[in-house]
């Protein structure tokens, strides 16, 4: 085969195993807002099939025949290098598994997470507690495939979220994170600052709510030609491709707050999926470098642009309009003191952007521990209760405010929690960056001008999908190492001075 021949070959491979990709986060989709409660065996099975057919298409040999073949060192744009280099490196991680334990995994995560679901509803772990430890069983064989020589099991899990990133290079970030946040808490704490907010004086009603943030998303960049909104249990967004990017949100009616800021999280998410280049439409150049750098992008809109008083300068008149009965006797000072009110909670998701960090170190540690055996299934609770009353001097109520108030264990996705940290940590260099950049930045978020900053993130940001890691990614973006001082002194900034 000649060159031209071998690309094309090889990019028609990609494309049908970004295909079964699709299918699958497809699958995973509606298993979270549309299938039927009984639907949940067969889709695991359903899941489980395809992510068979997607590791035999990725460690096929003539995959890694083609992958061989193609002369990178004489042609090819620095897109197509990179497309072919980061193919390469999933193909070869994805043939470190057996086939039978990748099958085994997906079907298992389906299983527990099921399980999760129906544990919650009835207030009982007994009938999840079996299939997770199952799970982690699993989990612990996948990191021990996975590891390469020097790698903790946890390391290894690690790279499928944040490639490149070593646990040497976050943790000594993570302890002068845990002193800044402590401090900043602290210093509330002695000044009277850790306030939960009373109630609104009226309710957000649903239809309200509803068209009033189907608007919202189109303001802020996202292309709703290419995407949708519906609800679910708990907000996520997935990018099936860049073409099809589904957001979900839940409505409060008491507590629209919730609503309104993770849906800007969930849209942050959408408009990385959104602003990969169309060319590279599923290939390893249309898809995120990592989950760290996917929150950086859900933050910066949820928290940098809206928890600032800037951003609600101009939105709080339209959004007063919309509400009357909640908002009208509400001045914005008072509503400013809700969006930026800071206060313990045992509920991660329900955490002010603060707290949040603590809620995320926490399980950080603990999953390490689950995931090299040093923490039992059996000792999960007492070791979460204790850890609640070191950082936050409460005790759960109930379990579902306790170890089993997040999905991500039960699916299986242990090394994921830090990403959210590093996603707050670069949203806080973007933030600055964009005020250097952009010397009218505040102004632009008051009038609610966020095209240019848009193309500033579609420009360094989702263009580049996987040409580098993430810790480059963001270097060149914006100068910045990977540290907490952007994100202590944006914090200080909004809450302390
Ligand atoms: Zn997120």
């Amino acid at each position: 085969m000649t060159q031209p021949d071998i690309q094309k070959k090889l990019l028609e491979q990609i494309r049908g195993i970004y295909a079964l990709r699709a299918a699958l986060s497809l699958h995973g989709w509606d298993q979270e807002t549309k299938m039927p409660i009984g639907g949940g065996g067969s889709r695991a099975f359903v899941m489980a099939e395809l992510a068979g057919h997607l590791h035999k298409a990725m460690t096929h040999p003539e995959m890694f025949d083609l992958l061989d073949s193609v002369a990178l060192e004489t042609s090819g744009s620095p897109e197509w290098k990179a497309c072919v280099k980061a193919m390469r490196k999933d193909c070869l991680r994805k043939a470190k598994l057996p086939i039978s334990l990748d099958k085994a995994l997906v079907q298992a995560a389906s299983l527990a997470q099921h399980a999760w679901s129906e544990a919650r509803n009835h207030g009982n772990p007994s009938g999840f507690l079996p299939l997770f430890r199952q799970l982690v069983h699993l989990k612990r064989e996948e990191a021990d495939c996975l590891r390469e020589p020097g790698q903790s099991k946890y390391e290894a899990l690690l790279q499928t979220y944040e490639p490149g990133v070593t646990l040497a290079m976050i943790e000594p970030v993570f302890d002068s994170l845990e002193v800044g946040l402590t401090g900043i808490v602290e210093h509330l704490r002695e000044n009277g600052g850790l306030i939960k907010p009373p109630p609104f004086p009226g309710t957000f009603p649903r239809g309200q709510q509803k068209s009033y943030l189907k608007d919202m998303l189109p303001r802020l960049g996202f292309d709703m030609r290419r995407g949708r909104l519906d609800e679910s249990a708990h907000p996520f967004s997935e990018g099936i491709t860049r073409e099809d990017v589904r957001l979900t949100v839940r409505y409060h009616e008491d507590n629209f707050l919730d609503s309104y800021f993770s849906l800007l999280h969930e849209g942050g998410h959408g408009l990385y999926e959104q602003g990969f280049d169309e060319e590279w439409l599923m290939t390893p150049m249309a898809e995120a470098v990592s989950l760290g750098v996917h929150e950086s992008q859900s933050r910066f809109w949820e928290n940098c642009v809206g928890r600032s008083r800037e951003y609600w300068e101009g939105e709080y008149p339209l959004l007063v309009q919309y509400f009357p009965a909640a908002l009208g006797s509400i001045d914005l000072d008072s509503f400013m003191r809700r969006v930026q009110s800071v206060h313990p909670s045992a509920v991660r998701v329900q955490a002010d952007e603060i707290t949040y960090n603590m809620h995320i170190l926490l399980r950080f540690r603990l999953e390490k521990l689950i995931v090299e055996g040093d923490l039992g299934i059996d000792e999960l609770e007492s070791a979460w209760n204790s850890e609640m009353q070191r950082w936050f001097w409460l005790t759960p109520d109930h379990l579902n405010e306790g170890y089993l108030q997040d999905v991500h264990w039960a699916a299986g996705l242990f090394g994921y929690f830090p990403t959210y940290t590093l996603g707050n940590l670069w949203a806080a260099q973007i933030r600055e960056k964009l005020i250097e950049v952009f010397p009218r930045y505040h102004f632009m978020v008051r009038e609610g001008h966020f095209g240019p900053i848009l193309e500033w993130l579609r420009q360094n940001i989702h263009r580049q999908a996987r040409k580098t890691n993430s810790i480059e990614l963001m270097r060149n973006a914006t100068g910045c190492e990977l540290d907490s001082d952007s994100f202590l002194r944006y914090l200080r900034e909004r809450y302390i001075t």
